[in-house]
């Protein structure tokens, strides 16, 4: 039977209903992460699914959101995890994921590290460039053991999504070409301390066009064919993240037809294939909640200044994003146009430009939509803001997954002042 999921859009029903965010904005003051965890369920069965007719195994990229509660939650739903630094993956293994489910990703991994990644067992670890492949190889010798390794591959197709979360042209920093990949993998066939059993791509987030990823993935499953022939054993399939969500009104590619396009790659070849979602599974899983503290109306326009700010969720700031944003108690009045900004000392401040909003009061709270994703993982100190609390809710019960910092967190590693 075909499996049509949900549009994964941005909502505020269920465990996301405004009355309960009211209610939970009183309890745990605002500015506030929340976040549905049977969403979470839900979007992470959508992927599986979709994948269920093939041996996979789902690495969820634990940069959309690492917060321990969200990672145990996909632990216990058996997901693996995609990590790009050391932390991660400590993150990931305090949270009940099983060394075996761990991927190590990312362009610049320092010595200790990958000692430790190679320690600790993990699945693989995906190799960035020749450089590090050597590394890589010199340190699982002086171990006296063998790394397990995937080569990312760098197709140099155009993800037609926003340049900083572009990554699969050759112009960007990630992945290896083709050919320059095919000797590494000869290299570290013959090597007696790297064994290559993944091949890897990851062509950008934020992607809504299945074109770009079917074409990817065909020539990286190109590739795979002629490793096969060398008699180089890969096992793995990795086609990383990037599925895209609607924030707006974008329309995306739907977990099963990335599925089908992926399958039919690969017909004929026994691989196991890995998909590392990030985005797709948090994104639309979490509201950021902010509160009104003035307005101000000049003739050119309406500022909204809330208490939640850049620092909080740099999406607009970085990447001109745009959220979805609601007010929870509306008030009768006409819409209109509105920026809404933070009380950060810096003009690029923004969590929405003229969106369409009544009347507001101080007080009020605004719940900005699709947050839950490269929100509080991307979240920073700057102007000495205390980073938010997070409350986890599922079956409409709330319950506090990470406390809001204090200012003597925030002082606690600073010395020699006094
Ligand atoms: C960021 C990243 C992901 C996740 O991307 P999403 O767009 O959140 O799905 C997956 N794999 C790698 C290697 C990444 O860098």
């Amino acid at each position: 039977m075909k499996n049509i999921p949900l549009p994964n859009t941005p909502t505020l029903e269920g465990n996301l209903d405004k009355k309960l965010l009211l209610q939970v904005a009183k309890e745990y003051q605002t500015p506030l992460f929340v976040y549905d965890f049977d969403k979470i369920e839900e979007y992470f069965n959508q992927f599986k699914l979709a994948f269920s007719g093939r041996k996979s195994l789902i690495c969820y990229a634990l940069k959309a959101n690492s917060n321990l509660s969200v990672i145990k939650k996909l632990a216990s739903l058996e997901s693996g995890v995609d990590c790009v630094s050391l932390g991660e993956i400590k993150r990931a293994i305090l949270a009940g994921i099983p060394t075996y489910k761990i991927i190590y990703s990312g362009v610049g991994k320092q010595d200790y590290e990958i000692q430790e990644a190679i320690k600790l067992g993990i699945l693989f670890i995906n190799i960035e460039s020749k450089e590090e492949l050597l590394k890589v190889e010199s340190i699982a010798k002086t171990l006296n053991t063998k790394a397990r390794i995937s080569i990312r591959v760098n197709p140099d197709i155009d993800p037609q999504t926003h340049p900083y979360i572009s990554t699969g042209l050759k112009e960007n920093k990630f992945g290896i070409g083709v050919e320059e990949a095919k000797s590494l993998y000869l290299y570290a066939h013959k090597s007696e301390s790297l064994e290559p059993i993944g091949i890897h791509f990851h062509i950008g987030s934020q992607i809504t066009k299945l074109q770009p990823i079917a074409e990817s993935a065909q020539k990286i499953a190109q590739l795979l064919h002629s490793l096969l022939a060398l008699k180089i054993d890969i096992k793995f399939f990795d086609i990383g993240g990037g599925l895209g969500i609607t924030y707006k009104d974008e329309t995306t590619i739907n977990p099963y037809d990335y599925a089908q396009s992926i399958l039919e790659c690969l017909r004929g070849l026994d691989v196991t294939i890995i998909c590392e979602p990030g985005r797709f599974i948090m994104g639309n899983s979490g509201v950021f909640l902010t509160q009104v503290l003035y307005e101000k109306i000049s003739q050119e326009k309406r500022f909204v200044i809330v208490n939640g700010a850049m620092n909080d969720l740099i999406r607009p700031s970085l990447y001109n994003a745009y959220h979805k944003i609601t007010p929870l108690n509306p008030r009768e009045g006409e819409l209109a146009p509105t920026d809404i900004v933070g009380p950060i000392c810096e003009s690029g401040d923004y969590l929405g430009k003229n969106i369409a909003l009544p009347p507001l009061k101080a007080g009020d709270i605004l719940a900005i939509l699709s947050a839950g994703a490269y929100g509080f993982s991307m979240s920073s100190n700057y102007n000495t803001r205390p980073r938010c609390a997070e409350v986890a809710i599922s079956q409409g019960k709330a319950r506090l997954i990470r406390k809001r910092e204090t200012f003597e967190d925030l002082i606690a590693l600073e010395k020699d002042y006094l």
